[in-house]
């Protein structure tokens, strides 16, 4: 039997109700782990974390909150209490032309896509320096390896945390904390329906059709599936994955640079 040495951890799992937070939330949940959950739908929330109640037998707290405000991150903190892994995630920003996009729309970027993930960090990561374990998953995109051109504030946001992060993860590593990056490619969630939306309408082409070239470009010959993502996410915060530090791990098919 494979042990991933997390039972009775306890775990945020930011932006969770749907999608790839969702399928952190469940993978790590199969392993063990409490859960604390965030998403602003409660409705929403309260029946996803009640499915993984039910599949795994885990404890599972929720807050409705937008974990962009400083009162949404104090609330999911203040409930979690203890954490032993932190999984950063969020509503990605929307794309566009950079012509288009002002000072606001950046700031709204930058908080969202990195600065609440590194508020997050710098609140749990010196008690998890004390315990001698923690686990810190930064959920990203595949653009900060191959930038996406309409998805600029994406790019720049997320490959500040990056850059941020890649120095962070280094001075803590010794005290069996890490910090990672998880990559996704092109993933079947609510996000990449707005996209084909998007691409559809600038294209002039059918939701199907776009749906079909995004697989058909794809190695695999299709999109993601959440509990693909959700497995290396458990994988990453493992117990035996203390060596794995500082790392962008990409998840997406094969469809980014072929080179080794
Ligand atoms: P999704 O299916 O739309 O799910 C987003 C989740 O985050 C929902 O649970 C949503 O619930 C919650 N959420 C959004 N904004 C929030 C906020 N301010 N505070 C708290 N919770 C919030 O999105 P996804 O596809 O899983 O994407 C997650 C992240 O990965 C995004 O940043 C996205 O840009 C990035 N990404 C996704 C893909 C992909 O293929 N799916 C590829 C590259 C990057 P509420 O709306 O109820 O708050």
């Amino acid at each position: 039997m494979l042990d991933f040495g997390l039972t009775g951890k306890k775990a945020i799992v930011c932006a969770s109700s749907k999608g790839l937070g969702l399928g952190c939330a469940r993978a790590l949940a199969k392993t063990g782990v409490n859960l604390v959950m965030c998403a602003r739908t409660e409705e929403t929330l309260a029946q996803s974390a009640q499915a993984i109640r039910d599949e795994t037998g885990v404890s599972v707290d929720i807050v409705a909150c937008d974990i962009s405000s400083e009162d949404g991150r104090k609330a999911v903190l203040d409930t979690a209490g203890h954490v032993d892994i932190l999984i950063n995630n969020n509503g990605g920003p929307p794309p566009g032309d950079f012509r288009d996009w002002n000072r606001d729309d950046w700031i709204k970027a930058l908080d969202a896509n990195m600065l609440t993930a590194i508020e997050l960090i710098k609140a749990v990561i010196d008690p998890m320096i004390d315990n001698k374990f923690g686990r810190i998953v930064n959920i990203t995109s595949g653009s900060v390896k191959s930038p996406i051109p309409q998805l600029g504030l994406s790019n720049g946001a997320r490959s500040g945390l990056t850059g941020f992060v890649a120095g962070v993860a280094r001075q803590v590593a010794q005290h069996n904390v890490t910090i990672n990056g998880l990559l996704p490619g092109q993933f079947n969630t609510d996000r990449i329906e707005g996209l084909i939306d998007a691409q559809s309408r600038a294209q002039n082409k059918s939701r199907e059709d776009v749906r079909t070239m995004l697989e058909e470009r794809n190695p695999t010959g299709r999109l993601g599936y959440i509990d693909e993502f959700g497995f290396a996410c458990a994988y990453i915060c493992s117990a035996h994955s203390g060596y794995l530090v500082g790392q962008n791990i990409l998840i997406d098919g094969g469809a980014g640079n072929a080179n080794p």
